[in-house]
């Protein structure tokens, strides 16, 4: 079972409007997920790498809870996105440094699409369109699967709905919209509802609402 207390205190310096994000055409977008152990504490974890590595952080999705797609038998998912601005940066560099915060999070590959302490996934890097191997290392740009994850595409619309994908020549919010399924069935990606029912001291509302 998953604890998923939050230990890690993070200090983000310059978040910005998501909005004004997708005008910069610099934004790089990368999405975190995690379904072992503390998993909201990996999330941050991972977060704070960015910033230890002079990532400047720019704006950060809610958190969503999602069930496991692929391979069934494991716990259900945190994901999240979050915008970079990447001036100065190249995805190269950006992809070296998401693996190296897999690693010092203790990222295994044992089953494809299994069970993992943490993963992050560049989404997008600008309009920068990539498919190469470099040393051994592959890079897809945009992230080939981003247009049929709806656990990406609902926090990336969170963060830029009119962003648009560079090959597939549609944004977001209508990436998002072709994959909602046409007849109501359970949501498979729910906000992450950690204090289900708490209500804030001063306030009438829970702390979070479902999305349905
Ligand atoms: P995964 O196991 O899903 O984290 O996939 C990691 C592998 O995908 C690594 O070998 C990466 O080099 C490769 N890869 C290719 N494109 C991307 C991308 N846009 N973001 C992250 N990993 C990528």
């Amino acid at each position: 079972m998953t604890s998923d207390l939050v230990t890690h205190d993070l200090v983000i310096p310059d978040l910005v409007y998501p909005d004004l994000l997708y005008m910069n055409s610099q934004t790089a977008y990368l999405g975190l997920g995690s379904n072992l152990g503390d998993r909201a504490s990996y999330l941050l974890q991972a977060v704070q790498g960015l910033l230890d590595h002079r990532l400047p952080v720019r704006a950060l999705s809610p958190l969503y809870e999602t069930d496991p797609v692929g391979y069934l038998d494991q716990p259900s998912f945190l994901n999240m996105v979050l915008a970079i601005d990447g001036n100065g940066w190249d995805p190269w560099r950006l992809l070296a440094v998401c693996q190296a915060i897999e690693s010092s999070l203790g990222r295994r590959r044992s089953i494809p699409q299994g069970p993992r302490t943490i993963d992050l996934d560049l989404l997008f890097f600008g309009q920068q369109v990539i498919a190469e191997s470099r040393e051994g290392v592959d890079l897809v740009l945009p992230h080939p699967r981003l247009a049929v994850r709806p656990f990406v595409l609902i926090p990336l619309c969170d963060l830029a709905p009119a962003f648009l994908h560079p090959v597939l020549g549609k944004t977001v919010a209508q990436l998002l919209a072709a994959v909602s399924p046409q007849t109501p069935s359970p949501p498979t990606v729910r906000r992450y509802d950690p204090g289900a029912g708490q209500v804030r001291p001063g306030c009438q509302e829970p702390l979070f609402h479902q999305q349905n």
